[in-house]
């Protein structure tokens, strides 16, 4: 399949637009709506029968802050600074950033919850302080990270930011997508569904001038004066892709994403010129909570030894696990505190014992492993220490209650969902840029998981972080591409060729 169609080649053009977006996700809507309130034409091509995407099947907690503190945040007396939201994040990623994409979004992003606010989404001036992926008690706010992790709470104070739309539950991607689809509808975009795009055209000079889309079982070619923006999601559905770039998932129950995820947007930016990065980290959580309860248990490989503060996040914790042997992977917990995971589901208990050296007996374990982790562990524990990972005090009880178990979190048994990192280096105004000298492709622009963007690794992503992004810089690129000047403005000869 080639991904690139000549601009010459083509002699007329099935339709004119000034503005062309690629898949009706959260970035896709977001860059329609803006390009067509800078008053734009604008079409918009998805392949599925129905919008929303990935971003319609997640819970759209999004993750925001900085200057001074989102409307929500304020509302409930929470300050939050640039500075300790930037340091968040650098604690999140380190130098895997763009610096001047962390700086747009941290001076942005409590403005960019006004706009979301603005097309209808209700959110409601409550906090859920509790421990939860995504809070289900009706409140708007909440801590959906690592940021009460001692290691990062050492580095920027923990704040709450995981925005959720109200009353939503697990289902606010429908109603955040259901609010964008109502605003680009009444904006007049011009919306195809069922329409594939399968090529970009670009002419001779390097510059995007349209592309293909595959409708009614029929290629139309579709001409654009202002810009291309490619929004198609990632790739965690496309099995080559996975199998080249993030072979540590291969054999894992992962691809649970939308069936759209088959990194259309990038190949087509790569057969640009574009350069895709960071395409080896994806998302991949275990849910181990809730119930936060589950958070006094200890999660160890098959050699009894703990590898994870078990206080971190959900894909902090899939991280780690992804680099113990075979995937071996279970919670040691006491009669205490024990439960069954809301998220996970048919779990097997492994084995259970009056002592630990039953349960270790057992599991099949060899002997003396797990005893000597749990006795270290409780030793501390009981002075409210974990010198190994520095899990929380709060969350540090000497196992002290029988029966104890074991849980399998085997990697090979549990169902989660994976969605990927990598993607088309761009500005953070959404313009692709080419590799070594980063210079912008004329005419392209990309957003969404089909770029790499602010999160870029499964260790430090918090829930909210990829739809804060998507939506965000989706806006960025829709407001680039409506200012750029037309491709008629391109140097000369770009046009020699036109039929
Ligand atoms: C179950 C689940 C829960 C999640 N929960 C959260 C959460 O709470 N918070 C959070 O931040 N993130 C969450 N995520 C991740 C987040 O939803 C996605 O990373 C994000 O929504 C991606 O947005 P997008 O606009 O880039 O892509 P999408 O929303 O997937 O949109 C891309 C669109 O492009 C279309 N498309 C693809 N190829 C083409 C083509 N060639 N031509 C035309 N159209 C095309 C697709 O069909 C799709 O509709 C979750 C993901 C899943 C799967």
């Amino acid at each position: 399949m080639s991904w690139i169609r000549s601009y010459e080649s083509i002699r007329d053009f099935d339709f004119e637009t000034e503005v062309a977006v690629v898949g009706f996700g959260g970035a896709g809507g977001c860059a329609a709506l803006e390009a067509r309130r800078a008053g734009r034409s604008v079409m918009l091509f998805e392949r599925s029968s129905g919008a929303g995407g990935s971003t319609a099947l997640s819970a759209c907690e999004m993750y925001l802050g900085g200057n001074g503190g989102t409307a929500l945040q304020k509302a409930l007396g929470i300050e939050d600074t640039s500075e300790n939201f930037r340091a968040y994040l650098d604690a999140c990623f380190g130098n895997n950033c763009d610096p001047d994409r962390v700086s747009m979004f941290v001076d942005g992003a409590a403005q960019h919850f006004d706009w979301m606010e603005a097309l209808g989404i209700r959110y409601n001036r409550s906090l859920f302080s509790g421990r939860d992926v995504v809070a289900m008690t009706g409140d708007s706010l909440q801590f959906s990270g690592n940021e009460r992790v001692n290691w990062f709470a050492k580095r920027s104070k923990p704040v709450p930011r995981a925005h959720l739309a109200a009353d939503a539950d697990h289902n606010g991607g429908q109603v955040v997508m259901a609010a964008v689809i109502r605003n680009v509808e009444e904006a007049g975009v011009d919306i195809r569904y069922d329409a594939r795009a399968t090529a970009l055209i670009q002419d001779a000079h390097g510059a995007v001038r349209g592309l293909v889309v595959r409708m009614d079982n029929r290629d139309y070619t579709v001409r654009t004066s202002h810009g291309v923006i490619l929004c198609a999601g990632g790739f965690i559905m496309n099995e080559l892709m996975t199998r080249q770039h993030i072979p540590h998932l291969e054999g894992i129950s992962t691809r649970h994403g939308n069936p759209g995820d088959m990194g259309d947007g990038i190949l087509m930016g790569v057969a640009a010129g574009g350069q895709a990065i960071n395409m080896g980290q994806a998302f991949f959580g275990i849910a181990t909570y809730p119930p936060a309860d589950l958070t006094y248990g200890i999660l160890v490989n098959g050699n009894g030894q703990r590898f994870v503060a078990e206080d971190s996040y959900i894909a902090r914790i899939g991280d780690a696990a992804l680099k113990q042997p075979d995937g071996e992977i279970y919670m040691f917990i006491d009669n205490r505190h024990f439960d069954r995971p809301h998220y996970v589901q048919g779990i097997e208990i492994v084995a259970v014992g009056e002592t630990v050296a039953e349960v270790e007996a057992e599991a099949g374990f060899t002997e003396g492993t797990l005893q000597h982790t749990v006795e270290f562990y409780n030793t501390h524990a009981a002075e409210g220490r974990d010198p190994l990972f520095d899990k929380a005090a709060n969350w540090l009880e000497p196992f002290d209650t029988a029966p104890f178990a074991l849980v399998s979190y085997r990697l090979a048994d549990i169902k989660q969902t994976a969605f990927t990192l990598g993607g088309l280096d761009v500005l953070p105004t959404g313009e692709v840029v080419t590799p070594n000298e980063r210079a912008p492709i004329p005419g392209l622009y990309a957003a969404g998981r089909t770029v790499a963007g602010i999160p870029r690794t499964g260790a430090g992503y918090a829930s909210g972080m990829s739809v804060a992004d998507v939506t965000f810089f989706g806006r960025a690129a829709g407001r680039q591409a409506a200012a750029a000047k037309p491709n008629n403005a391109l140097p000369a000869g770009a046009d020699a060729a036109e039929g």
